[in-house]
């Protein structure tokens, strides 16, 4: 009665399991599991519970004057956000008329529907090909596309003139998810410097080990950028999270070390997992898009819940044939095979079994 109707039918958002059992391989929120740079743990040590008496700096301009000398652009190209999902949310609310429409790619990001449906407008979902490759319906156009750069959960990278033509082509506001691009061999900042209709969104969370800071940013034109200004909430990030990042991103050798780490640890689990009898997705990511040998994906990932490795399944139709597991350690990809082979014997029998009674 007290809820309006949009709100009442609509799904929110499901997270990923955020276990902390003891003994647990957690390999299903994407998250790094490597520290944070140790100029991080400085800050954090050097700041004093009195200067929390005060709001923080509501603009964050230190840390987005650190962005944009990161970036080669000006601050008034980039915004902020509580996280990334934040920007996301907010980019729902300033670029799409009540009229409008919310276009994404048909599996990505499962958050955009639910920022969809609470704008209460529809959306126009673009279905990617058998091989998750990209294919654009002719005469597509929406209010405003999210375009996961990479893409999740497939981990599968577009190239850059692709992603180019789409965004010339498209008469509403483009937003490049680039969340996982730090694990790529290429990134489209560029666009946003460019293209009048394009926003980049970036975050902490992934490459720069910072999920529980809850730090996003976006580089795009004054206009766009100045629209997001006028809708957010008065400190939307606070004084802690805007110190540490800072700190983050005057480290990015350590960053990028820990991303060299990953995206070796990822060469290695590809390879462990196709002489499985797995199929894997290239990624350009910190996940791995599988489908498994022998069991249904959702066998498969109960059957590793079991061993206390989380990895994470998504019902639907188009992804409910997969698991995707974020990169860990060598040593959590280690326990990850070898709990996959203890499945492998028990599951390939099992299949056998049933087979034969067919
Ligand atoms: N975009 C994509 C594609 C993601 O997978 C995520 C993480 N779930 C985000 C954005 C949000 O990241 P955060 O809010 O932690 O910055």
């Amino acid at each position: 009665m007290y809820i309006k109707k949009s709100v009442r039918v609509m799904q929110g958002y499901v997270p990923g399991e955020q276990s902390r059992e003891r003994g647990i391989v957690k390999l299903n929120t994407n998250e790094n599991p490597y520290p944070a740079s140790p100029l991080v743990t400085k800050a954090l040590r050097s700041i004093a519970v009195k200067e929390l008496r005060l709001y923080p700096e509501p603009t964050a301009l230190k840390l987005r004057r650190r962005i944009a000398e990161v970036h080669g652009c000006s601050v008034d190209n980039v915004f902020v956000g509580n996280g990334s999902d934040e920007i996301l949310a907010l980019c729902t609310r300033a670029f799409v008329e009540d009229s409008g429409s919310i276009g994404f790619f048909n599996p990505s990001y499962s958050l955009y529907p639910v920022l969809a449906a609470s704008r209460n407008v529809p959306t126009r979902p673009v279905e990617l090909s058998g091989d998750f490759g990209w294919h654009m319906p002719a005469r597509y156009n929406t209010s405003l596309f999210f375009l996961t750069h990479p893409n999740a959960p497939t981990g599968m990278l577009y190239g850059k003139s692709v992603v180019r033509c789409f965004c010339k082509s498209i008469k509403g506001v483009v937003v490049l998810d680039e969340a996982y691009v730090d694990f790529s061999k290429e990134h489209c900042l560029a666009l946003a410097l460019q293209l009048k209709n394009v926003i980049v969104v970036r975050t902490l969370s992934k490459a720069h080990s910072l999920a529980g800071l809850r730090m996003g940013y976006a580089v795009g034109p004054r206009e766009l950028i100045a629209a997001l200004f006028t809708l957010k909430d008065s400190y939307n990030t606070d004084t802690i999270a805007q110190h540490l990042a800072l700190a983050a991103l005057c480290d990015l050798g350590h960053m990028r070390g820990n991303v060299r780490r990953i995206r070796n640890t990822r060469t290695r689990l590809t390879r462990l997992l196709t002489e499985r009898g797995a199929f894997v997705y290239p990624s350009e990511t910190n996940f791995l898009w599988v489908r498994p040998p022998h069991l249904s994906a959702k066998a498969f990932y109960e059957r590793l819940r079991t061993s206390k490795i989380l990895v994470r399944y998504f019902e639907g139709d188009r992804t409910s044939d997969f698991v995707r597991i974020t990169i860990g350690t060598d040593a959590q990809v280690d326990r990850l095979i070898s709990a996959i082979d203890d499945i492998g014997v028990d599951g390939g029998s099992a299949s056998r079994t049933r087979m034969k009674s067919q």
